[in-house]
């Protein structure tokens, strides 16, 4: 049986981090779904269709790999989507926390539910969505944190403020 995995996040830009996280997790998966949380509260740069197209753009044509997006709970998207198997991305110690408090709230939630985790390689432990926002906003060369398309969509997003 083909097994696959959910690599949720919000992706507010997916960066050269997000990228690498989705190429390893296609040596252990089969099938990826890429989803992007759609939270209003967060306020993000990139809307949920605009998260989509990036991260499209980006992985490129791959039969493996879906991209997608969702409201509200993690555990509902995967139940309707049949897979309950998600991917996620640790850097520092300072994700470990976080991730083992929602893997456990998860595995709460739905029993069947497991998480799998990639731990970053030395080039990305320090990239993260938030820090490209930030240095992006004041200025700053992101090229190599995040995919061409990526950056255009920045400059554009950006310039136009
Ligand atoms: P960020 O934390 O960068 O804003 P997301 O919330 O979209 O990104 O994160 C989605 C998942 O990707 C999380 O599991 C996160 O730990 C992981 N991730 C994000 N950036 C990296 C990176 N540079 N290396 C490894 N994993 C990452």
């Amino acid at each position: 049986m083909a097994r696959a995995a959910i690599y949720p996040g919000s992706f507010d830009p997916l960066t050269n981090g997000h990228l690498a996280i989705i190429q390893r997790g296609l040596h252990v998966f089969d099938r990826l779904v890429v989803a992007v949380a759609n939270n209003p509260e967060k306020a993000p740069l990139f809307t949920s269709a605009e998260r989509k197209t990036l991260i499209a753009e980006a992985v490129g044509h791959d039969p493996r790999v879906e991209v997608d997006a969702f409201d509200g709970l993690m555990v509902d998207y995967a139940r309707v989507k049949g897979i309950h198997t998600i991917l996620r991305g640790l850097r520092a110690a300072s994700d470990f926390e976080y991730e083992f408090q929602l893997a456990n709230m998860n595995r709460k939630l739905d029993p069947e539910f497991e998480s799998v985790f990639v731990m970053t390689g030395e080039d990305y432990f320090f990239v993260s969505a938030r820090l490209v926002r930030e240095v992006a906003h004041f200025g700053g060369d992101v090229s190599a944190f995040v995919p061409p398309n990526v950056l255009a969509g920045l400059k554009r997003k950006l310039g136009k403020r």
